[in-house]
This record gives structure tokens, sequence and C-alpha cells, in this order.
């Protein structure tokens, strides 16, 4: 299936790093113009090298009027990936205020306040657009020590379920991606311990864990015309793990 971008521009947050920044590297080479906005200033730079058309954005999206700052003049934007996000891991009962705080305010507020820049351009051009948010299993299944992280999740599914029944009617298509572990610098905190990967495997169908490029894939499928009726979805990428 030929997926093209040409002629769209795309901003894809948490781009510094593991699926965020092979999805800029896969909507570039399918014809998009690029806009990565991440928090680390090396990581853009190294970016930049590999895609030299690429416009880059670095802030931090805890702190939300430097982040709406940044975006406001970020000029017409066709596809969003709202990626990035941070897992704190710890036990029910070791869980700080300031975990908290961090982890709603990247993982889900900052989603809030990066879309609705988003939208209200969206809107006033009336060409619609798309909008992938990347969440994950931890929305729907329980994860130890993954109180927080799984509450940020959680909330994402339904507030891009909520964006995609109030911006529809825009022609703005709001969708969501939950993979399974993949062992990008995120997914080697949680899994990469000794007896921590066996346990998850074995409740994955497929006997594995997804790769970056699969997580990639089904982004670039919702960010295109070929899902044009598919909105408020949540698309598993997790072997079977949510299945059963
Ligand atoms: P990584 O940790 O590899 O990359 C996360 C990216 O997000 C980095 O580029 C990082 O920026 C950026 N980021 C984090 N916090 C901020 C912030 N406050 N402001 C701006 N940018 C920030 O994670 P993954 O690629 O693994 O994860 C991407 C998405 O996939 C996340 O939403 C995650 O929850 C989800 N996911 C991941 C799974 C996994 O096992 N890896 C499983 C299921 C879902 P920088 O590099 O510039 O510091």
């Amino acid at each position: 299936m030929e997926i093209s971008f040409e002629g769209k521009r795309a901003l894809v947050t948490g781009a510094g790093q593991g699926i965020g920044r092979e999805t800029v590297k896969k909507l570039a080479s399918c014809g998009a113009k690029v806009v990565a906005l991440s928090r680390t200033p090396e990581h853009l730079q190294s970016l930049t090298v590999e895609v030299p058309s690429l416009e880059t954005i670095c802030v931090d999206l805890a702190d939300w009027d430097a982040t709406r700052k940044a975006i406001q003049c970020v000029g017409p934007i066709d596809c969003l990936v709202n990626n990035a996000a941070v897992a704190l891991l710890e036990s029910f009962m070791e869980i700080t205020p300031a975990n908290i705080d961090r982890s709603f305010n990247v993982n889900v507020k900052s989603v809030i306040n990066v879309s609705q820049v988003v939208a209200k351009s969206m809107i006033d051009r009336k060409l619609g657009g798309a909008i992938v948010n990347v969440s994950s299993q931890a929305s729907q299944a329980a994860l130890a020590d993954h109180t927080v992280y799984c509450g940020t999740k959680g909330a994402l599914d339904m507030v891009s379920k909520v964006m995609a029944l109030e911006l529809g009617p825009y022609q703005i298509r709001v969708n969501c991606v939950n993979p399974t572990v993949v062992m990008t610098a995120m997914g080697k905190i949680g899994w990469s311990k000794p007896g921590k990967a066996e346990p998850m495997l074995k409740k994955i169908p497929l006997g594995r864990f997804a790769e970056v490029h699969e997580v990639v894939d089904a982004i670039l499928f919702l960010l295109s015309d070929k899902a044009a009726m598919i909105n408020g979805a949540t698309l598993p990428i997790d072997g079977g793990f949510l299945a059963c």
C-alpha cells in the first residue's frame, strides 16, 4: 500500500529518540515537511543531520506556557503526532506527588495543549487534518509499578475519543495507537531487568515485543487518507496482548 504525504506538513512531539524519531524519518521519506519537537537539543541536532529539511522546536512539554509560545508560530499543520511521554515507574505505595504531576503534565496535559493550538489552525484553514496520539497497552491493562503511567495512558485514550467527537465535524480525525513493549530507551526502563521481560512475553500471543517500525507504520496509516473513515479508535499494536 503506497502512502504519500507530499504537500503535507506534520508536527511530531518527542521526536528526539525512539518511536518519535523514526516517525519523523518515515514521514519525511514519504514526502512530508516535518516539524520535530523534543526536549534535548543534541537529539534534535543529530536528527537534522539525518533529515536536512527538518524544522525543530526545543521545549519541555511539561511547561504549558513555554510550549504554547513555542508552537504558536509553527504554521499550518496537516498531521500531528502526540508521541512524547515519560514513564516514571514506582510501586503504588511509593508514588510521589511530583511524579504524578510530571507524568500527567507531559503525557496528558501537553497533548491537550499542543492539540488545541494545532486544531485551531486546522479549523481556521477548513482543510481538516489527522492527529495520532501515542498511547499504550498500559491504558487498558494493569502493569505492576505502572500506576501513574497507566493512569496517564487511560486518560489519553479517553481524551482522544472526546477530541474525535468534538473535532470530527471539522474533518479532523483523532486516533490512538496502543503498543506493547518496544525496546527503546523507555522500553528498557521497564522491561530490560532480568525476570521482567519473560512474564510479559508469555502474555503476548505472538511471543515477542513490538519493533519501532511496526508502531511507526500504524501511525502513518492512521495519519493517511487510507484511514479516512477511522476516527476515535484505539489501535493495539500488541501481538494480541489486549485480546487475552
Ligand atoms: P523514548 O523515551 O525513547 O523517547 C521519548 C521522547 O519523548 C524523547 O525524544 C524525549 O525527548 C521526548 N520527551 C519526553 N519528555 C519530554 C518533554 N517533557 N518535553 C519534550 N519532549 C519530551 O520513548 P518511546 O519512543 O519508547 O515512547 C514514545 C511513545 O510511545 C510514548 O508515548 C510512550 O508512552 C509510548 N509507548 C512506548 C512503549 C515502549 O515500550 N517503549 C510501549 C507503549 C507505548 P528527548 O529525547 O529530546 O529528551
